[in-house]
């Protein structure tokens, strides 16, 4: 059987990377996907143009996926954006732009799609934080937005085990995908020497823990940060 049989998920980011992956990979498991972006998706048998970072147009692609399933099971939200600089040379602009996608956007879907649930009997959402929520370099606006996507998937964890809706949060590594690919060769190569695993993570790696997370496999797992990074937040391997 698979996976995700008879599921309808909404999977945001879906025109890129890891959302795009995801997306796939949930069809491949039987799901029927709402894949959601900012640009144009390709994966899913709906495709909806969204910005998780506006109220009224998230609320628009929860009632459209309403309106075409009648459900939602399973929401797995990859969108996300980086605008990185030293803390003392970033601007208000840089700051207020992606904590209000990463972090605003994620509260906006995930209240949207808990009121679902719960009047349906239960879902899994599982959200996006990264390795960076410990804290990186260059990144105060991302890593910021990514510790409050812990913090908040722990709470949700808690206020909406009542309803069934189980929340847990993924913290991707160095993962290869658009995001990444600005970055420079120094910087991956120096993520891939700090791996113990030695290799730059893929969005099939992630996209798996999505759909473990997703699934009913994981019944009886909510409030999890689960690290995707080939073993790096346990330590630097040895050169
Ligand atoms: P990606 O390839 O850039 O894909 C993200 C997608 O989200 C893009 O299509 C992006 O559009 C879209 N998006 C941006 N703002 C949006 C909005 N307001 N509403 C809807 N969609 C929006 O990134 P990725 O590497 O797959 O990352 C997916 C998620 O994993 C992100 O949350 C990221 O922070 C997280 N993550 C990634 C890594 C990594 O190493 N790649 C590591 C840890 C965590 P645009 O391209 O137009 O911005």
């Amino acid at each position: 059987m698979a996976r995700l049989h008879d599921k309808v998920a909404i999977v945001t980011g879906a025109a890129s990377g890891i959302g795009e992956r995801t997306a796939r990979l949930f069809a491949e498991e039987g799901a029927r996907v709402v894949a959601a972006d900012i640009n144009e998706p390709h994966a899913g048998v709906l495709a909806v143009r969204a910005d998780v970072a506006d109220p009224a147009s998230v609320e628009e692609l929860v009632a459209t996926t309403k309106e075409r399933f009648g459900r939602i099971d399973v929401l797995a939200h990859f969108a996300g954006i980086t605008n990185d600089g030293r803390a003392e040379k970033m601007t208000l602009v840089q700051w207020d732009a992606v904590l209000r996608v990463n972090l605003t956007g994620t509260f906006l879907i995930a209240q949207a799609v808990v009121r679902e649930m719960s009047a349906q009997g239960g879902g899994s959402i599982v959200l996006a934080s990264s390795r960076s929520y410990l804290g990186n370099f260059g990144q105060a606006n991302y890593a910021a937005s990514k510790g409050g996507v812990v913090s908040l998937t722990r709470t949700l964890a808690l206020e909406f085990g009542r309803y069934k809706v189980r929340v847990n949060a993924l913290a991707p590594g160095f993962i290869e995908t658009p995001m990444t690919a600005v970055l420079s060769e120094k910087l991956r190569a120096k993520a891939i020497e700090g791996t113990p695993l030695r290799r730059a993570g893929k969005p099939e790696d992630v996209a798996q823990a999505a759909l473990f997370l997703a699934s009913d496999e994981s019944a009886f797992i909510t409030g999890i940060v689960l690290a995707v990074d080939g073993g790096r937040t346990t330590g630097t391997a040895p050169a």
